[in-house]
């Protein structure tokens, strides 16, 4: 059965397909001749995996969960998703949790300054690492021995892992306020599990896309959006990273990714929110390589006030919602 629509319908199904999981699946007349049949009529497509039951009952006590998502590598996903849970966890009224499953770059315990730290693993779950008293974080960069091991996970073994990463991970006492979650970057096999055990989890809140205003950046934001439709993933909004370049000596601005008015129209066209512009800014690469915090260094940067300004925004998305 390939490519399954929002609403459990194959691409190889006949119009009037009632949906895989519907209690009419391969009975009606409509599924005669569709490839499907065998399996839908076994009640196999069914069967919900027990799985998408526990990690609802453990995500239960958080209230909040994003996951950032982007068409492609390099734009500054991770960057998004570190500062937006430092910015959020500035105030020290709300308990922020990142869950790093880009399973084959793990960058997060880096750009947390966290990275020779190692997880421990009690009876009631992995023990993810503080940074400071209301942020924390769980990473697969966490269980390497090495920091240059290279991680290569194939198919079912990628699944298991996300899927034991968003069951066996014990956040703590009391409820998160939010649990900001970094994805692979495209649409991938990862992505599709992600969101198949999340999406019953009723504090799923949606996703946030990150992207450059380069056109070759956009074109993989398009699939993207074309995947988040599939999957009926609520999108909170756009950031553009990496969108002017002011120098710090002339403070000229200058644009160093080619851009039109892609980001507008993209958002226009789905009707989705310009969260943030964010520059680039040489204290946001230093601070992500020394696993430093912005907020602490240079907490009058310009560029902390975006993500300042972001922060507030997405609460205010996800409070509405
Ligand atoms: P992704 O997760 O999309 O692969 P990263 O977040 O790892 O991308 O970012 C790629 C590189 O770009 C990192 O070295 C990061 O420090 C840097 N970077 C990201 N955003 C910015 C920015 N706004 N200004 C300067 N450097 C940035």
């Amino acid at each position: 059965m390939d490519n399954q629509t929002e609403n459990d319908v194959p691409s190889d199904a006949p119009h009037a397909c009632p949906g895989t999981s519907s209690a009419d699946a391969g009975q009606v007349s409509a599924c005669a001749g569709c490839p499907n049949q065998a399996i839908c009529s076994s009640g196999e497509t069914r069967r919900v995996d027990p799985a998408i039951v526990e990690i609802g009952q453990r995500l239960s006590s958080v209230k909040h969960i994003i996951l950032v998502l982007s068409g492609k590598g390099g734009v500054g996903k991770t960057t998004v998703a570190v500062m937006l849970a430092r910015a959020l966890a500035r105030n020290p009224q709300l308990r922020i949790a990142l869950l790093d499953i880009d399973i084959c770059g793990p960058s997060i315990p880096r750009a947390l300054g966290v990275e020779n730290e190692q997880v421990h693993s009690s009876g009631s779950g992995w023990s993810p690492v503080y940074i400071t008293e209301n942020l924390s974080a769980m990473s697969v960069g966490f269980l390497l021995t090495s920091l240059e091991q290279a991680v290569i996970w194939k198919g079912p073994r990628k699944d298991h892992m996300i899927k034991q990463f968003l069951l066996d991970v014990d956040w703590g006492e009391g409820e998160l306020d939010y649990l900001i979650v970094d994805t692979p970057p495209g649409t991938s096999d990862e992505h599709l599990s992600v969101v198949n055990y999340l999406k019953h989890v009723s504090s799923l809140s949606g996703c946030i896309l990150v992207t450059t205003p380069q056109e070759i950046s956009l074109q993989d934001v398009r699939k993207e959006i074309s995947f988040v439709k599939q999957t009926n993933l609520n999108v909170l909004g756009i950031v553009e990273n990496m969108s002017i370049f002011k120098c710090g000596k002339c403070h000229k601005e200058s644009q160093i990714f080619p851009k039109n008015n892609g980001i507008q129209l993209l958002c226009e066209t789905n009707h989705y929110d310009l969260l943030s512009s964010i520059p680039i800014d040489p204290f946001i690469a230093k601070c992500c390589d020394d696993g430093e915090d912005l907020f602490e260094i240079y907490p009058d940067s310009s560029t902390a006030k975006v993500y300042l300004d972001l922060a507030e925004k997405i609460q205010a998305k996800c409070q509405s919602k």
